[in-house]
């Protein structure tokens, strides 16, 4: 299965109460809108919804990134929705001294989106740098949350924990700072991985406090998850850049092999679907059910007493058939630099005309349009 051929949309999930990421604010989590029904809500209309999503440039996209949200931007995008894609560039020195190697990185995170299905010409794919008009709502954005609330973001703390550092300002208040990019460019639906859900609920209080304060200027935005929305690595921890524990969208089919061979399951022979219990075994099965278009409690019927290599071979063979002609056309697209920089040129002279129009409407609603 490839991401281009379908249309489906996955099926959302909210956080339940004994999840560690749960919203910040109670008041937060009163939805304005049926949020089960949103996959039908832009099936009827989607041109009535932007997507706004993004990734850190800190290194290639993992199969979490690709099964947590990526697989829906492209879905969204062919559904027929205009789809923003944001190089969260600034957000990589939240947690690090140095930017890292970003010309790099942002090239390849470009192929890797176009190698997955994004199409230039239906998404716009900007870095935030390159779109000044979105640090500016950062400051009436921070006036309207407290100190306590950021301070209150598990993720973030988890984060900061992971980081090893004394938590920094940029840190602290960098879902205030996604808070600019979704808002600024009109996102409305935002497909993401569950760590993100306590920035999104954020962005919906900023939204409605800024509403209440000035005037109707945002629609609140909705998170879309999949049925993957925590892919965990090969370490058992949640799949991320920064780990170190990914399987790369990018490695070859015997790199591939190797880690998930080498992924941490449990000595139980039977193969059973048991999240809660079974944390790592029903993680591969994800992989396989998700790719597959399976569901992973099937799958493990079918693998039964089969054990966990073979468990780990459906996954290979999973992994390494939806990936095949991604990591061509991924190899492609890296030999030309030239289109892939033309790709973000034009991404970002039409994102910063979309944050330009935004920014005027905030400055009218606060009474700062002085110039016109
Ligand atoms: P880093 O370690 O540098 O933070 P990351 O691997 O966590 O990198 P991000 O760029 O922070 O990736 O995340 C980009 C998007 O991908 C977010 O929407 C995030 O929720 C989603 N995502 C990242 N990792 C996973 C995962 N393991 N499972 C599901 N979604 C994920
Ligand atoms: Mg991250």
């Amino acid at each position: 299965m490839t991401t281009t051929t379908t249309t489906s949309i996955a099926v959302l999930t909210r956080p339940d109460s004994a999840d560690p990421t749960r919203p910040i604010n109670d008041n937060a989590t009163r939805p304005d809108s049926d949020i089960a029904t949103l996959p039908d809500r832009i099936r009827r209309d989607p041109t009535a919804f932007r997507v706004l999503s993004g990734d850190r440039p800190t290194g290639p996209l993992h199969l979490g990134h690709y099964l947590g949200t990526l697989a829906n931007r492209v879905r969204l995008q062919d559904a027929g929705v205009p789809v923003v894609v944001v190089i969260a560039d600034y957000q990589v020195i939240t947690d690090r001294s140095h930017p890292g190697p970003l010309r790099d990185r942002v090239r390849t995170l470009i192929a890797e989106y176009l190698a997955a299905g994004l199409d230039p010409d239906r998404t716009m794919i900007f870095a935030h740098s390159s779109v000044p008009a979105l640090n500016q709502l950062m400051l009436p954005f921070l006036s309207l949350v407290t100190d306590a609330e950021l301070h209150r973001n598990p993720t973030v703390k988890a984060e900061s924990l992971a980081a090893r550092r004394p938590l920094g300002g940029l840190l602290l208040t960098y879902p205030a700072h996604q808070a600019a990019d979704i808002l600024g460019t009109g996102g409305t639906v935002v497909p993401v991985g569950r760590d993100q859900l306590p920035h999104l609920e954020l962005t919906r209080v900023i939204a409605r406090r800024f509403n209440d304060r000035y005037g109707p200027v945002f629609d609140p935005p909705e998170a879309l998850l999949t049925a993957t929305p925590n892919l965990l690595g090969t370490d058992g921890a949640k799949m991320s850049k920064t780990r170190g524990n990914t399987i790369a969208l990018g490695d070859t089919a015997d790199r591939t092999a190797a880690i998930i061979r080498g992924a941490q399951t449990d000595s139980t022979r039977r193969i059973t679907f048991e999240p809660a219990t079974r944390p790592q075994v029903a993680n591969l099965l994800s992989i396989i059910g998700e790719l597959t278009g399976r569901d992973p409690r099937a799958v493990a019927d079918d693998i039964g007493d089969g054990g966990a290599a073979e468990l780990k071979r459906r996954a290979v063979e999973a992994v390494n058939e939806t990936l095949a002609p991604l990591r061509i056309r991924r190899t492609e697209l890296l030999a030309e630099p030239g289109y892939l920089d033309g790709v973000l040129l034009d991404g970002t002279a039409r994102a910063t005309a979309l944050a330009g129009e935004v920014l005027d409407r905030v400055r009218r609603a606060m009474g700062m349009d002085y110039l016109g």
